[in-house]
C-alpha cells in the first residue's frame, strides 16, 4: 500500500529554495577550489537567476510506480518502472505525452483477467468467450477460454479453440 501526501505550497518553496541554494553554495565551493571566477561558473550553471525548478529524488516514495500506461500488443498495462520522484513518472515517459489511468482511452477499456495454462499466463475476455486469448507479450493466442462451474461448483477455466 502507498500513502500519497501533499507538501503545502510554502513548504514545498522553501525545499526548492533551499535545494538552490545548497547548488549554488556546492558550485561557488568547486569553482574557488579550482580557481575559477565563482560569479562565471554560477552564471554558466546556474543560468541568469531565474529560479529554475529543480526535480528532487526522494529517498522515501521513490519506489512508487509511474502512473503512465504503456500499450503492448493488444493490452495495456501500467508502466513498470518506478517514478524519477514524487511528482515525476519514469525516466521514459518523463518527456512526451503520458497515458493515465483517468484517461478516457484506459477508463473505457474492458478489463481482461489473467488465467495460467500450461506455466505461461494468458489473458481473457471474462465477458466473451469467442473472443481469443492473448499471451502476456499481448500477442493473439490461438486458444478461447471460457469459465465454468465444476462438479463441485468449482469455477475454472477450460481451453476452447
Ligand atoms: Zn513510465
Amino acid at each position: 500500500m502507498t500513502t500519497s501526501l501533499r507538501i503545502p505550497r510554502g513548504l514545498w518553496k522553501d525545499l526548492e529554495d533551499t535545494v538552490i541554494q545548497q547548488d549554488r553554495q556546492f558550485l561557488s565551493e568547486v569553482a574557488r577550489s579550482l580557481g575559477l571566477p565563482v560569479n562565471e561558473v554560477l552564471r554558466r550553471c546556474l543560468g541568469t537567476g531565474v529560479v529554475q525548478p529543480v526535480p528532487v529524488l526522494w529517498t522515501s516514495g521513490s519506489e512508487q510506480a509511474c502512473p503512465a500506461w504503456v500499450q503492448q500488443g493488444a493490452l495495456w498495462r501500467p508502466c513498470p518502472r518506478l517514478r524519477l520522484s514524487e511528482t515525476l513518472p519514469c525516466h521514459v515517459h518523463e518527456r512526451g505525452h503520458l497515458v493515465l489511468a483517468t484517461d478516457p482511452l484506459i477508463r473505457d477499456l474492458p478489463t481482461w483477467v489473467a488465467v495460467r495454462w500450461g506455466g505461461d499466463l494468458y489473458w481473457v475476455d471474462p465477458a466473451d468467450p469467442t473472443s481469443l486469448a492473448l499471451r502476456e507479450d499481448g500477442t493473439e493466442a490461438e486458444i478461447r477460454m471460457r469459465r465454468i462451474r465444476d462438479r463441485d461448483d468449482r469455477a475454472i477455466w477450460v481451453i476452447t479453440r
